[in-house]
């Protein structure tokens, strides 16, 4: 114990004199070195931050992939991540309408909120449920629906948010950022390209939605939504809505229903049983179902699932 030599050697004082100079020092080095704390409120948001920032940032989503995204309620553990955090990214549009008291709560002065669905055109959901189907406002409100990330097209505008953040926060490495970039957009282009290729023939494209989580993904692989079974995220349908969709699916032969795992198999499973439509489970998060652990799978997966059961139909 050749230190306890040392201490006598030189007395306590200047043994604690040592440690004061060397703690600072040891850690201002590790700051340097530590990956930026960012929280994000959904997975898709992990996975772009992640891709993009690799080694220099630490992502946490507070939804893990199996919530309903509209009715989530913090846990003591989000206000602590998003505390230490220095960016948050969130879609908006009122999608989170849990994070804004979460932030206000934090408290932090060092975060920044990057609300990364600017600049996405939204589309608006339909007139006639007299009121939005997420925030249960009127639709003449000007927010769009706000599942943007759906289409591929909308992630690049995410990742450049996104992108445009890590930058800011840490611009020492700029190029790593944009090369990440980079990389990623030619990987989804290339994604696009081959589930587009696949749902170019298919001779039906109808569906009936779970919850309205679907128009950008319709809008861009030309699926037509032609009924939804919640109009209002977290309510039940009246037994009119339902009565109706059955009546429809079966005038209208419609043969498919996309549930999602995130919400209760009930009543599109109910809906099945009383018509010959077939249920597909689709997720809208990443991690929702087995082998959609990134957005590129979760894509590939939901476009894959629709595509099956409107080809054998
Ligand atoms: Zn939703």
């Amino acid at each position: 114990m050749f230190w306890i030599d040392d201490l006598w050697k030189f007395g306590i004082s200047a043994f604690v004199g040592t440690l004061t100079v060397f703690v600072p020092l040891l850690d201002t080095r590790t700051e340097a070195l530590d990956p930026i704390p960012v929280v994000v409120t959904i997975p898709i948001l992990k996975d772009l931050a992640e891709q993009v920032g690799g080694p220099y940032v630490r992502v946490t989503s507070l939804l893990s992939g199996y919530e309903n995204e509209h009715t989530y309620s913090p846990k003591p553990s989000d206000l602590i991540a998003v505390r230490k955090a220095r960016l948050l990214f969130e879609i908006g549009l009122g999608l989170e309408v849990w994070i804004s008291s979460l932030v206000r709560n934090a408290g932090s002065q060092a975060l920044r909120v990057v609300t990364t669905s600017q600049g996405v055109e939204l589309i608006q959901d339909d007139a006639d449920t007299h009121e939005h189907p997420h925030t249960g406002k009127h639709t003449t409100d000007p927010e769009g629906n706000p599942h943007i990330w759906l289409d591929p097209a909308n992630a690049l505008i995410m990742l450049r948010h996104i992108t445009d953040a890590l930058i800011e926060v840490d611009p020492s490495h700029e190029a790593k950022f944009k090369a990440n970039e980079a990389a990623y957009r030619e990987r989804l282009r290339q994604l696009q390209k081959e589930l587009s290729d696949r749902t170019q023939r298919l001779p039906d494209r109808r569906f009936i939605a779970h919850h309205s989580a679907w128009p950008y993904l319709a809008k861009r692989f030309d699926f037509h939504i032609v009924g939804t079974i919640h109009l209002q995220a977290g309510t039940e349908p009246s037994a009119l809505h339902l009565q109706s969709l059955i009546e429809k699916i079966r005038k209208e032969h419609i043969r498919v229903i996309a549930s999602e795992i995130q919400l209760s198999q009930r009543l599109p499973e109910l809906l099945s049983r009383e018509t010959t439509a077939r249920v597909v489970v689709l997720t809208t998060m990443p991690g929702g179902v087995p082998g959609t652990e990134t957005y590129l799978d979760m894509l590939r997966y939901n476009v894959l699932q629709l595509v099956g059961a409107l080809e054998t139909t």
